[in-house]
């Protein structure tokens, strides 16, 4: 099927142009100006905005174990919401992902459902510790990452050998730093000694940013993410991990994502039910909102659309290995159209993520998903006419 999405803001990494595309097959075919070749199903835009779906790199699906959390069915309808067709999700489930056949399961339950594409994240170490390694060489055939992501790998020992596993069977690994500067600082040196595939999870510190830039500039290759929470959100007790921080260093994290020190946006979305909050778990129900802050926050600083699309988008899918996250032809058919201005309210009365659990209740945002198509496949449509 030949399907055209016409009279579009086409926003990618490369740029911005006015025009239209054409997807067959759950691939993009062209994109240019306009179209005069039949197709089977044409989509005017209006004008809105059209850019590749998003890809997280982090979020908490409870798919095994805590379906009154969250499921892999409700926390997929909920990232299609937010505009996402792929989702890395981690490993500190119930039982957790520490075996080939348990990430295995899980991506033939993503494929059967048909919502976002998963990369089911393995455990790094048994139990999510630092003490014994899973089976690297099994699991890297399963998954391009691997994490202990809740947990922090204190084992200078046990990080070595992760980053030089990493180099050798080609997965990214994933941290988790608390205390943040100093796990940080040491997962730098260890990069610097080793080698190896280093993404540095949900940063929220000035000096982090600072230290990662300054790692860059000397030539390590290495990525980091920041999640919605830490650019929008500070001075605020509610429960994350790691925690929102002081006015300075949810500003000082916007310059690192304007000057390209912050390659990646990811939610760190982690669902859990008002119970478990009341009981004092780290974690924010953030995917379905996530864009929208993001737009919110990058249209204050005057940050453009194409440089959001490169975090959301592009960089993720390089770090992944991944063909993706570009309007061009041969990219996935992996699309999100939006509506990048207009006030939004969140509110958690309309959430569809099984698990609500935000401080930003009645805050404004801007912009909204309009449709998320995911291998050429609308699967989320806000209703509208469009
Ligand atoms: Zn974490």
């Amino acid at each position: 099927m030949i399907v055209l999405y016409e009279n579009a803001r086409l926003i990618d990494a490369s740029g911005e142009r006015f025009g239209a595309l054409c997807t067959e097959g759950g691939v993009i075919r062209a994109a240019e100006e306009a179209f005069d070749f039949a197709c089977d199903v044409r989509v005017n835009l209006e004008g809105r905005a059209l850019m590749p779906a998003f890809i997280d790199l982090h979020c908490h699906l409870r798919d095994p174990g805590y379906p009154n959390k969250e499921t892999m069915e409700t926390g997929m309808r909920a990232a299609l919401r937010g505009g996402y067709a792929m989702l890395c999700a981690m490993a500190n489930t119930n039982p957790v992902c520490s075996t080939p056949e348990l990430v295995r399961a899980n991506h033939q339950k993503a494929e059967k459902l048909r919502l976002c594409r998963l990369m089911q994240s393995a455990a790094a170490g048994e139990n999510l510790e630092d003490e014994m390694s899973t089976d690297y060489a099994a699991l890297s055939g399963e998954t391009g990452m691997l994490s202990n992501d809740g947990k922090t790998i204190f084992s200078d020992d046990f990080m070595r050998n992760l980053l030089l596993a990493s180099k050798k069977y080609g997965f990214l690994v994933s941290t988790h730093c608390r205390p943040e500067r100093k796990i940080v600082a040491r997962d730098i040196e260890l990069l610097r000694q080793t080698g190896g595939n280093l993404h540095v999870g949900h940063i929220s510190r000035a000096q982090t940013a600072q230290m990662i830039r300054a790692a860059k500039k000397e030539g390590l290759r290495l990525t980091c993410e920041v999640t919605p929470h830490h650019l929008f959100g500070y001075d605020d007790p509610y429960r994350v991990n790691p925690p929102l921080r002081a006015r300075a260093d949810a500003e000082a994290l916007v310059e690192a994502v304007r000057d390209g020190t912050v390659d990646c946006l990811s939610t760190d979305h982690a669902p859990h039910t008002e119970a478990d909050k009341a009981a004092g778990m780290a974690g924010i129900s953030n995917i379905e909102h996530a864009a929208q802050i993001f737009m919110k926050v990058f249209y204050e600083n005057d940050i453009p659309l194409t440089r959001l699309s490169e975090m959301a988008s592009l960089n993720p899918a390089r770090r992944l290995g991944r063909k993706a996250g570009l309007l061009a032809p041969g990219y996935p058919a992996d699309l999100v159209i939006l509506e990048p201005e207009g006030a939004f309210t969140i509110r958690r009365a309309d959430m569809i993520s099984r698990s609500a659990n935000t401080p930003f209740e009645g805050r404004a945002v801007r912009g909204r998903v309009v449709r998320t198509v995911v291998e050429g496949e609308t699967r989320y449509d806000h209703g509208q006419a469009l």
